[in-house]
C-alpha cells in the first residue's frame, strides 16, 4: 500500500493508473476507521481494479463550536485496517496542503443542502462540497463510494455532481450497524456506557418508524411522532429533527406515496449523532 501526503503524489498515482485503464475507486473518509468506512473498500473491490482511500478531518465542515480539534485522529490504526482491506493508494495530507495560503474557492452546495443538517450546521456542506470537489481533482477516480449513514451528504454530492457534470461514478452503500443497532460512527467513542445504551434510541425509533409503515401507516406526522416518542422513551438529550422526507428533494412529506426517507439527528451527551433508514412504498 502506497502512502502519500502531497497532491502531485496522488494525482500522479491516479492519472498513472487511469492511462493503464484500471477502474479506480475512491474512498474519502476522516479517519478514526470502522467497518463502516472498510465496508466501502471492500465495495470498491468488487467494482474497481485499484482502491485508493483519503483520510483527511477536513477544517472547512467543521463549525468553531464543533469538534475538529477533539475529532479522533488514529493514523497507525488506520492505515493497518486499509493495508488488510486491500487498499492500493492513501492519500493523507497536512490541512496545508488541501488548503494552502490564499485558498479563496468554494462550491456553494446545491438547494438539497438547504434543510436538515444544512440548518442545524450552517457552512458544513459548503465544506464539504468544496472538499469533496477537490478529492475528486486529486485522486481523478472512475468511482467514489459513500456511506448511506450521511443520507444528505449522499445527496448533496450527488447534485453536485449532476449540476458540475463531474464525471466519477457515484456509489452509495449501506448502513453498517453494531450488533445492537447501533450505526457504526467515529464519534461512538464519545459515548460513556450509558449514553451509548441511550444512542440506540436512534436506531429504535427507525425501527418502530419503518415497522408501523409497513403495517400500512403512510401519515408523514404520525410517523414522525413514532420516532419522538421512541427517542423520549431512550432519554437522548437533545433531538434536532426526526422526519419523513422524500427520499430524493429531503422535502417533508405528509403522505409517503413515492420513496421516502426517515432521517434523525439527536445529542446524547455532548455527541452529535445521525441515522436514517429508507421507506420505500410497495417494498
Ligand atoms: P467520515 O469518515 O465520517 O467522513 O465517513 C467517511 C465515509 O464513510 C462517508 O461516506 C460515510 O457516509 C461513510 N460511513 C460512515 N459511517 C458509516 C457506516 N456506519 N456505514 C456505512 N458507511 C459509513
Amino acid at each position: 500500500m502506497k502512502i502519500v501526503k502531497l497532491v502531485s503524489e496522488a494525482q500522479r498515482w491516479t492519472l498513472d493508473q487511469r492511462a493503464v485503464g484500471n477502474r479506480v475507486g475512491l474512498v474519502p473518509t476522516m479517519g478514526a476507521l470502522h467497518a463502516g468506512h472498510i465496508s466501502l473498500a471492500q465495495r470498491s473491490h468488487t467494482i474497481c481494479d485499484r482502491t485508493a482511500a483519503t483520510i483527511f478531518v477536513n477544517p472547512t465542515q467543521f463549525a468553531p463550536s464543533e469538534d475538529l480539534d477533539k475529532y479522533p485522529r488514529t493514523l497507525d490504526a488506520d492505515l493497518e485496517k486499509l493495508e488488510a482491506a486491500g487498499v492500493d493508494l492513501v492519500f493523507t495530507p497536512e490541512p496545508n496542503e488541501v488548503y494552502p495560503p490564499g485558498f479563496s474557492t468554494y462550491v456553494s452546495p446545491p438547494a438539497v443542502g438547504g434543510t436538515l443538517e444544512g440548518a442545524s450546521r450552517p457552512d458544513h456542506f459548503r465544506g464539504v462540497t468544496t472538499v469533496v470537489m477537490k478529492l475528486f481533482n486529486i485522486v481523478p477516480a472512475t468511482h467514489a463510494f459513500f456511506g448511506q449513514k450521511d443520507y444528505q451528504q449522499a445527496a448533496v454530492i450527488s447534485a453536485m455532481c449532476r449540476d458540475m457534470n463531474v464525471p466519477i461514478q457515484l456509489e452509495i452503500c449501506p448502513i453498517v450497524r453494531e450488533p445492537d443497532g447501533l450505526a457504526m460512527s467515529s464519534r461512538n467513542r464519545y459515548l460513556s456506557d450509558d449514553q451509548r445504551q441511550r444512542a440506540l434510541g436512534l436506531s429504535r425509533a427507525l425501527k418502530a418508524a419503518e415497522q408501523q409503515f409497513r403495517s400500512g401507516e403512510t401519515d408523514g406526522p404520525q410517523l414522525e411522532q413514532t420516532m419522538l416518542d421512541a427517542l423520549a422513551e431512550a432519554k437522548v438529550d437533545t433531538i434536532e429533527y426526526a422526519v419523513i422526507a422524500d427520499a430524493i428533494t429531503l422535502e417533508p412529506l405528509p403522505t409517503i406515496d413515492r420513496p421516502a426517507v426517515a432521517l434523525i439527528a439527536a445529542r446524547v451527551g455532548a455527541t452529535r449523532l445521525i441515522d436514517n433508514t429508507l421507506l420505500t412504498p410497495g417494498n
